[in-house]
């Protein structure tokens, strides 16, 4: 394939494609995954992202991420990584584009709403959820359900999954480790989070710089920013630190892969697949200042009241959508309504709120429950 001649033997290349659930004649210029990632970036569930909370609810700010900005930064950051190491950098792009579309409205909150919800049907997971979406849910073209993307990018989202033995993922997954390129997405979704968690939490003031001296992580990465950069002004400062944070973990994680494909001799995709660990993962110094920033993170930001505030109210929107819409599916849109035909109420309804953005479950929740509303 042109322009895969410069990839390493362990990189996936389009002539080793499984290829698509349904089979397509090729595109004039357009080669598998460029296509796939034209096909993520035009999907509704690709620009729902932007009203969909990643942390933090949208009405907290306009300049935290939103899970679309969360998303595009993962695809940056995955590039970077991939095209360092002679991988397939469209296929990597395709996978962090794809990796959240999954994601029902508030955040991790929504998902466990969800969950409850859907509990006589498997519960709800958002891994599966971007599979249904990518498969089953989108419309956008006359000869298939869904985006009919690749198998490879189906794959690393089935991967991806902590319920990986049910039994509508068998189909998608593959045998032992992940491909490197999603093995790369994985390193950047949580590199990208845990700094980008940390630079939202300052700026709206959930922490302030006093509290992030007891992070080592932040401290250390400090120290490095300020001896590029010894005068530094007040503005520039915690914007420096972030990025200082971000290039010291891919720098990181681009020594530590190359050291673990050096000394695991992966010469191919099989060796990959065969070796009885990740190879993309951060040294074991950034791994242990890593574990000490989440649970920071987790103790400061995820458990802080307002967030608990927001993530409790989204809690209750959905579980009020969801007791209302299955008493009375009657309500919901003709498309869905439709569906009730030859699907479990209960999934129909949970299909439609995990696809609502923060914002329409809002409206909707109004719409349903206030006594004078919009139709
Ligand atoms: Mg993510």
């Amino acid at each position: 394939m042109m322009g895969e001649e410069h990839l390493a033997p362990y990189a996936m290349r389009t002539e080793f494609s499984k290829g698509r659930l349904h089979p397509e004649p090729e595109h004039a210029y357009r080669t598998l995954y460029p296509r796939d990632r034209d096909r993520i970036v035009h999907s509704t569930a690709f620009r729902r992202l932007m009203h969909k909370t990643q942390v933090l609810v949208n009405q907290a700010s306009d300049h935290h991420r939103t899970r679309l900005t969360h998303t595009l930064e993962v695809a940056q950051i995955s590039r970077t990584i991939a095209r360092q190491l002679n991988l397939n950098e469209d296929l990597t792009e395709a996978i962090a584009l794809e990796h959240d579309l999954g994601h029902p409205p508030f955040g991790h909150a929504g998902e466990a709403a969800l969950n409850d919800c859907l509990s006589a049907e498997g519960g709800f997971e958002h891994n599966h959820h971007g599979l249904r979406i990518v498969t089953l849910l989108e419309y956008r073209y006359a000869d298939f359900p869904g985006l009919n993307l690749s198998h490879e990018v189906l794959e690393a989202q089935a991967m991806h999954s902590p319920k990986r033995d049910a039994p509508e993922l068998a189909r998608f997954l593959g045998v032992g480790q992940p491909l490197l390129e999603a093995q790369i997405v994985d390193a950047a979704d949580s590199l990208a989070y845990d700094t980008h968690d940390i630079d939202d939490a300052l700026s709206l003031g959930l922490i302030g710089p006093d509290d992030l001296g007891q992070v080592a992580f932040w401290r250390l990465a400090v120290e490095r920013m300020r001896r590029k950069h010894p005068r530094i002004g007040a503005l520039q400062f915690q914007p420096a630190a972030v990025r200082s944070l971000i290039d010291w973990q891919v720098t990181d994680l681009l020594e530590e892969t190359r050291r673990n494909l050096e000394c695991e001799r992966i010469r191919s995709i099989e060796q990959v697949r065969r070796c009885p660990r990740l190879l993309v993962v951060p040294g074991e110094e950034v791994r242990a200042l890593k574990k000490e920033l989440e649970a920071f993170l987790r103790e400061r930001v995820y458990r802080h009241f307002r967030v608990l505030r927001m993530a409790h109210k989204g809690r209750r929107i959905l579980e009020a959508l969801f007791t209302e819409y299955s008493r009375h599916p009657e309500q919901l849109p003709n498309r869905y309504r439709q569906r009730l035909h030859s699907l479990p109420a209960a999934r129909v309804v949970g299909d439609y709120l995990a696809g609502m953005t923060d914002r329409y479950a809002q409206d909707e929740y109004l719409r349903l429950f206030q006594p004078y509303s919009p139709l």
